[in-house]
Protein backbone atom coordinates (compact mmCIF):
# COMPACT_ATOMS: atom_id res chain seq x y z
CA UNK A 1 0.00 0.00 0.00
CA UNK A 2 1.16 3.47 -0.84
CA UNK A 3 2.48 5.43 2.06
CA UNK A 4 0.36 8.24 4.00
CA UNK A 5 1.68 11.69 2.39
CA UNK A 6 0.05 14.57 3.72
CA UNK A 7 -1.24 15.54 0.06
CA UNK A 8 -3.53 12.59 -0.87
CA UNK A 9 -3.00 11.75 -4.86
CA UNK A 10 -6.36 11.09 -5.80
CA UNK A 11 -7.16 9.25 -9.04
CA UNK A 12 -10.94 9.91 -10.57
CA UNK A 13 -11.71 6.64 -12.61
CA UNK A 14 -15.08 8.08 -14.96
CA UNK A 15 -13.51 11.52 -14.69
CA UNK A 16 -15.39 12.47 -18.21
CA UNK A 17 -18.99 11.43 -16.83
CA UNK A 18 -21.33 13.95 -14.71
CA UNK A 19 -20.15 12.47 -11.44
CA UNK A 20 -16.12 12.22 -12.17
CA UNK A 21 -16.57 15.48 -13.57
CA UNK A 22 -17.61 17.17 -10.27
CA UNK A 23 -15.54 15.22 -8.26
CA UNK A 24 -12.40 16.36 -10.50
CA UNK A 25 -14.06 19.83 -9.89
CA UNK A 26 -14.09 19.26 -5.91
CA UNK A 27 -10.84 17.45 -5.48
CA UNK A 28 -8.63 19.84 -7.73
CA UNK A 29 -10.51 22.86 -5.55
CA UNK A 30 -9.46 21.02 -2.23
CA UNK A 31 -6.92 21.54 0.18
CA UNK A 32 -4.73 18.87 1.68
CA UNK A 33 -5.47 16.33 -2.27
CA UNK A 34 -4.51 16.57 -5.62
CA UNK A 35 -5.62 15.30 -8.68
CA UNK A 36 -3.20 13.08 -10.55
CA UNK A 37 -4.99 11.29 -12.76
CA UNK A 38 -8.02 11.21 -14.64
CA UNK A 39 -9.44 7.47 -16.44
CA UNK A 40 -12.61 6.96 -19.02
CA UNK A 41 -13.45 5.91 -22.23
CA UNK A 42 -14.49 9.44 -23.65
CA UNK A 43 -12.44 12.56 -24.36
CA UNK A 44 -9.25 10.67 -24.21
CA UNK A 45 -5.78 12.92 -24.08
CA UNK A 46 -8.12 15.66 -23.00
CA UNK A 47 -6.98 17.72 -20.17
CA UNK A 48 -9.35 16.65 -17.72
CA UNK A 49 -9.98 20.43 -15.86
CA UNK A 50 -10.47 21.90 -19.16
CA UNK A 51 -13.68 19.02 -19.46
CA UNK A 52 -14.56 20.27 -16.09
CA UNK A 53 -14.35 23.63 -16.63
CA UNK A 54 -12.11 24.79 -14.20
CA UNK A 55 -9.00 25.44 -16.73
CA UNK A 56 -5.71 23.33 -17.44
CA UNK A 57 -5.25 20.73 -14.82
CA UNK A 58 -2.22 19.44 -16.42
CA UNK A 59 -3.78 15.76 -15.70
CA UNK A 60 -5.11 14.17 -19.82
CA UNK A 61 -7.42 11.39 -19.64
CA UNK A 62 -6.06 7.97 -19.97
CA UNK A 63 -8.33 4.90 -20.90
CA UNK A 64 -5.68 2.87 -19.18
CA UNK A 65 -6.17 2.50 -15.20
CA UNK A 66 -3.41 0.18 -14.97
CA UNK A 67 -0.89 2.79 -16.40
CA UNK A 68 -2.09 5.58 -14.74
CA UNK A 69 -1.93 4.16 -11.48
CA UNK A 70 1.65 2.72 -12.08
CA UNK A 71 2.87 6.41 -13.37
CA UNK A 72 0.94 8.38 -10.84
CA UNK A 73 1.17 6.44 -7.67
CA UNK A 74 -1.90 7.43 -6.26
CA UNK A 75 -2.87 7.18 -2.48
CA UNK A 76 -6.75 6.98 -3.64
CA UNK A 77 -9.03 6.07 -6.77
CA UNK A 78 -12.55 7.54 -6.93
CA UNK A 79 -14.85 5.41 -9.03
CA UNK A 80 -18.05 6.67 -10.75
CA UNK A 81 -18.26 4.41 -13.58
CA UNK A 82 -20.82 1.87 -14.89
CA UNK A 83 -22.62 -1.35 -12.63
CA UNK A 84 -20.20 -3.18 -14.98
CA UNK A 85 -16.79 -1.74 -14.96
CA UNK A 86 -16.51 -0.73 -11.13
CA UNK A 87 -15.81 -4.03 -9.72
CA UNK A 88 -12.24 -4.63 -12.15
CA UNK A 89 -11.73 -0.92 -11.70
CA UNK A 90 -11.53 -1.58 -7.73
CA UNK A 91 -9.49 -4.65 -7.87
CA UNK A 92 -7.02 -3.14 -10.46
CA UNK A 93 -6.58 -0.39 -7.53
CA UNK A 94 -6.65 -2.79 -4.65
CA UNK A 95 -3.72 -4.77 -6.54
CA UNK A 96 -2.29 -1.89 -7.05
CA UNK A 97 -2.29 -0.87 -3.44
CA UNK A 98 -4.71 1.94 -4.33
CA UNK A 99 -7.83 2.72 -1.92
CA UNK A 100 -10.76 2.29 -3.69
CA UNK A 101 -13.64 5.13 -3.00
CA UNK A 102 -16.83 3.68 -4.82
CA UNK A 103 -19.91 5.90 -5.92
CA UNK A 104 -20.96 3.59 -8.81
CA UNK A 105 -24.66 2.12 -8.35
CA UNK A 106 -25.83 -1.25 -9.53
CA UNK A 107 -22.34 -3.47 -8.69
CA UNK A 108 -23.20 -7.36 -8.43
CA UNK A 109 -23.99 -8.34 -4.48
CA UNK A 110 -20.90 -11.28 -5.04
CA UNK A 111 -18.07 -8.80 -6.70
CA UNK A 112 -19.22 -6.05 -3.25
CA UNK A 113 -18.21 -9.72 -1.21
CA UNK A 114 -14.82 -10.50 -3.37
CA UNK A 115 -14.01 -6.89 -2.93
CA UNK A 116 -14.71 -6.80 0.55
CA UNK A 117 -12.19 -9.92 1.11
CA UNK A 118 -9.71 -9.21 -1.26
CA UNK A 119 -9.62 -5.08 0.54
CA UNK A 120 -9.10 -7.01 4.03
CA UNK A 121 -6.73 -9.53 2.68
CA UNK A 122 -4.79 -6.78 0.97
CA UNK A 123 -5.42 -4.73 4.09
CA UNK A 124 -5.82 -1.81 1.56
CA UNK A 125 -8.90 0.50 2.90
CA UNK A 126 -11.99 0.63 0.41
CA UNK A 127 -14.92 3.02 1.03
CA UNK A 128 -18.40 1.72 -0.83
CA UNK A 129 -21.14 4.30 -0.58
CA UNK A 130 -24.36 4.04 -2.40
CA UNK A 131 -25.15 7.76 -1.52
CA UNK A 132 -22.70 10.46 -0.63
CA UNK A 133 -25.24 13.09 0.13
CA UNK A 134 -25.24 13.17 3.67
CA UNK A 135 -29.34 14.12 3.41
CA UNK A 136 -29.70 10.66 2.47
CA UNK A 137 -27.71 9.02 4.49
CA UNK A 138 -30.25 10.94 7.37
CA UNK A 139 -33.02 10.38 5.20
CA UNK A 140 -32.25 6.18 5.58
CA UNK A 141 -31.38 6.39 9.36
CA UNK A 142 -34.96 8.31 10.14
CA UNK A 143 -36.66 5.24 7.90
CA UNK A 144 -34.75 2.92 10.04
CA UNK A 145 -36.31 4.60 13.39
CA UNK A 146 -39.72 4.50 12.14
CA UNK A 147 -39.85 1.23 10.73
CA UNK A 148 -40.34 -0.10 14.60
CA UNK A 149 -43.36 1.82 14.50
CA UNK A 150 -44.89 1.39 11.23
CA UNK A 151 -45.07 -2.28 9.26
CA UNK A 152 -46.13 -0.94 6.15
CA UNK A 153 -44.06 1.10 3.95
CA UNK A 154 -42.94 1.63 0.27
CA UNK A 155 -40.10 3.60 -1.43
CA UNK A 156 -40.48 5.55 -4.49
CA UNK A 157 -36.83 6.87 -6.18
CA UNK A 158 -36.74 9.21 -9.00
CA UNK A 159 -33.87 9.73 -11.14
CA UNK A 160 -32.70 11.03 -14.54
CA UNK A 161 -33.46 9.06 -17.50
CA UNK A 162 -29.70 8.69 -18.24
CA UNK A 163 -29.27 6.22 -14.80
CA UNK A 164 -28.23 3.00 -16.01
CA UNK A 165 -29.30 0.68 -13.16
CA UNK A 166 -32.95 0.30 -11.20
CA UNK A 167 -33.34 0.34 -8.25
CA UNK A 168 -31.32 2.67 -7.39
CA UNK A 169 -28.59 1.32 -4.78
CA UNK A 170 -30.15 3.86 -2.07
CA UNK A 171 -33.49 2.81 -2.14
CA UNK A 172 -32.42 -0.78 -1.95
CA UNK A 173 -30.33 0.22 0.77
CA UNK A 174 -32.92 1.93 2.72
CA UNK A 175 -34.61 -1.63 2.21
CA UNK A 176 -32.49 -3.45 3.71
CA UNK A 177 -32.11 -0.83 6.51
CA UNK A 178 -35.77 -1.29 7.09
CA UNK A 179 -36.08 -4.69 7.04
CA UNK A 180 -33.09 -5.32 9.61
CA UNK A 181 -34.43 -2.69 12.14
CA UNK A 182 -37.52 -4.71 11.74
CA UNK A 183 -36.41 -7.79 12.25
CA UNK A 184 -37.59 -9.08 9.29
CA UNK A 185 -34.67 -9.40 6.92
CA UNK A 186 -34.38 -11.48 4.27
CA UNK A 187 -32.02 -11.10 1.44
CA UNK A 188 -33.84 -10.92 -1.91
CA UNK A 189 -31.27 -12.77 -4.72
CA UNK A 190 -32.53 -10.15 -6.95
CA UNK A 191 -29.60 -7.33 -7.78
CA UNK A 192 -30.35 -4.69 -9.24
CA UNK A 193 -31.91 -4.40 -13.06
CA UNK A 194 -29.61 -2.59 -15.97
CA UNK A 195 -31.69 -0.55 -17.96
CA UNK A 196 -34.97 1.01 -18.02
CA UNK A 197 -36.95 -1.69 -18.97
CA UNK A 198 -36.30 -3.04 -15.52
CA UNK A 199 -38.52 -4.18 -12.66
CA UNK A 200 -41.18 -1.03 -11.53
CA UNK A 201 -42.86 -1.59 -7.81
CA UNK A 202 -40.63 -5.17 -7.39
CA UNK A 203 -40.47 -6.56 -4.02
CA UNK A 204 -37.05 -6.01 -2.22
CA UNK A 205 -35.52 -6.83 0.94
CA UNK A 206 -38.32 -7.13 3.63
CA UNK A 207 -40.34 -7.52 0.99
CA UNK A 208 -40.43 -3.94 0.51
CA UNK A 209 -41.74 -2.49 -2.99
CA UNK A 210 -39.81 -0.24 -4.58
CA UNK A 211 -40.80 1.60 -7.61
CA UNK A 212 -37.94 3.66 -9.94
CA UNK A 213 -39.47 6.98 -11.58
CA UNK A 214 -36.47 7.74 -14.67
CA UNK A 215 -37.30 11.19 -16.59
CA UNK A 216 -35.42 13.65 -17.95
CA UNK A 217 -35.02 16.69 -15.13
CA UNK A 218 -34.61 14.56 -12.32
CA UNK A 219 -31.58 14.18 -10.22
CA UNK A 220 -31.43 11.70 -7.30
CA UNK A 221 -34.61 11.76 -5.02
CA UNK A 222 -36.41 9.32 -2.79
CA UNK A 223 -39.37 8.94 -0.28
CA UNK A 224 -39.69 6.53 1.47
CA UNK A 225 -43.63 6.13 2.72
CA UNK A 226 -44.75 4.39 5.60
CA UNK A 227 -48.74 4.12 6.10
CA UNK A 228 -50.12 2.81 9.68
CA UNK A 229 -53.85 2.96 10.81
CA UNK A 230 -55.06 6.55 10.04
CA UNK A 231 -51.86 7.98 9.31
CA UNK A 232 -48.84 8.26 6.93
CA UNK A 233 -45.54 9.67 7.64
CA UNK A 234 -43.18 10.33 4.32
CA UNK A 235 -39.49 10.94 4.52
CA UNK A 236 -38.05 12.98 1.22
CA UNK A 237 -34.39 13.45 0.50
CA UNK A 238 -34.02 15.13 -3.21
CA UNK A 239 -30.08 15.67 -4.32
CA UNK A 240 -31.42 19.02 -6.32
CA UNK A 241 -27.21 18.78 -8.09
CA UNK A 242 -24.52 16.44 -7.94
CA UNK A 243 -22.64 19.03 -5.75
CA UNK A 244 -24.89 17.44 -2.97
CA UNK A 245 -22.55 14.43 -2.93
CA UNK A 246 -19.46 16.22 -2.89
CA UNK A 247 -19.36 16.91 0.84
CA UNK A 248 -19.29 13.18 1.56
CA UNK A 249 -16.59 11.80 -1.48
CA UNK A 250 -14.34 14.31 0.46
CA UNK A 251 -14.94 13.03 3.51
CA UNK A 252 -14.66 8.94 2.42
CA UNK A 253 -11.26 10.09 0.36
CA UNK A 254 -10.03 11.28 3.82
CA UNK A 255 -11.13 8.71 6.02
CA UNK A 256 -10.05 5.50 3.39
CA UNK A 257 -6.42 6.11 3.81
CA UNK A 258 -6.78 4.99 7.82
CA UNK A 259 -8.92 2.03 6.72
CA UNK A 260 -7.42 -1.47 6.36
CA UNK A 261 -10.72 -3.21 5.30
CA UNK A 262 -13.97 -2.44 3.51
CA UNK A 263 -16.38 -0.21 4.59
CA UNK A 264 -20.01 -0.04 3.02
CA UNK A 265 -22.20 3.19 3.32
CA UNK A 266 -21.30 6.71 4.35
CA UNK A 267 -23.18 6.46 7.60
CA UNK A 268 -20.95 3.85 8.79
CA UNK A 269 -17.75 6.88 8.69
CA UNK A 270 -19.78 9.51 9.98
CA UNK A 271 -22.06 7.93 12.84
CA UNK A 272 -19.34 5.30 14.37
P1 LIG B 1 -21.91 8.82 -16.48
O1 LIG B 1 -22.15 10.28 -16.69
O2 LIG B 1 -22.38 7.84 -17.51
O3 LIG B 1 -20.33 8.63 -16.25
C1 LIG B 1 -19.67 7.40 -16.15
C2 LIG B 1 -18.42 7.48 -17.00
O4 LIG B 1 -17.57 6.38 -16.69
C3 LIG B 1 -18.74 7.40 -18.52
O5 LIG B 1 -17.97 8.34 -19.22
C4 LIG B 1 -18.33 5.96 -18.81
O6 LIG B 1 -18.03 5.70 -20.15
C5 LIG B 1 -17.12 5.83 -17.95
N1 LIG B 1 -16.67 4.46 -17.78
C6 LIG B 1 -17.40 3.32 -17.81
N2 LIG B 1 -16.60 2.26 -17.61
C7 LIG B 1 -15.35 2.73 -17.47
C8 LIG B 1 -14.09 2.12 -17.24
N3 LIG B 1 -13.97 0.78 -17.14
N4 LIG B 1 -13.00 2.90 -17.16
C9 LIG B 1 -13.10 4.25 -17.27
N5 LIG B 1 -14.28 4.89 -17.48
C10 LIG B 1 -15.38 4.13 -17.56
O7 LIG B 1 -22.57 8.32 -15.09
P2 LIG B 1 -22.82 9.21 -13.78
O8 LIG B 1 -24.14 9.85 -13.84
O9 LIG B 1 -21.60 10.03 -13.50
O10 LIG B 1 -22.94 8.06 -12.68
C11 LIG B 1 -21.87 7.17 -12.44
C12 LIG B 1 -22.26 6.20 -11.33
O11 LIG B 1 -22.38 6.93 -10.10
C13 LIG B 1 -23.61 5.51 -11.53
O12 LIG B 1 -23.51 4.18 -11.10
C14 LIG B 1 -24.55 6.28 -10.62
O13 LIG B 1 -25.65 5.52 -10.18
C15 LIG B 1 -23.61 6.57 -9.48
N6 LIG B 1 -23.98 7.67 -8.58
C16 LIG B 1 -23.65 7.51 -7.29
C17 LIG B 1 -23.88 8.51 -6.39
C18 LIG B 1 -23.45 8.31 -4.95
O14 LIG B 1 -23.65 9.22 -4.13
N7 LIG B 1 -22.86 7.19 -4.62
C19 LIG B 1 -24.46 9.71 -6.81
C20 LIG B 1 -24.80 9.86 -8.14
C21 LIG B 1 -24.53 8.83 -9.05
P3 LIG B 1 -19.19 4.98 -21.08
O15 LIG B 1 -20.20 6.05 -21.38
O16 LIG B 1 -18.43 4.51 -22.27
O17 LIG B 1 -19.76 3.84 -20.26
Amino acid sequence: MKGVSTIIRVVVCGAAGRMGSEVVRTVSREDGMELVGAVDRHNLGVDVGVLAGVGPLGVMVSDDLEGVLVSTQPDVMVDFTTPTSVAANARTALRAGVRPVIGTTGMDPNDLADLGRLSAELRVGTVVAPNFAIGAVLMMKFAEMAAKFFPAVEIIELHHDQKLDAPSGTALRTAEKISLARGDYRQNTRSAVATLEGVRGGCYDGGIRIHSVRLPGLVAHQEVIFGGLGQTLTLRHDSISRESFMHGVVLAIHRVMGLEEMVVGLENLIFE
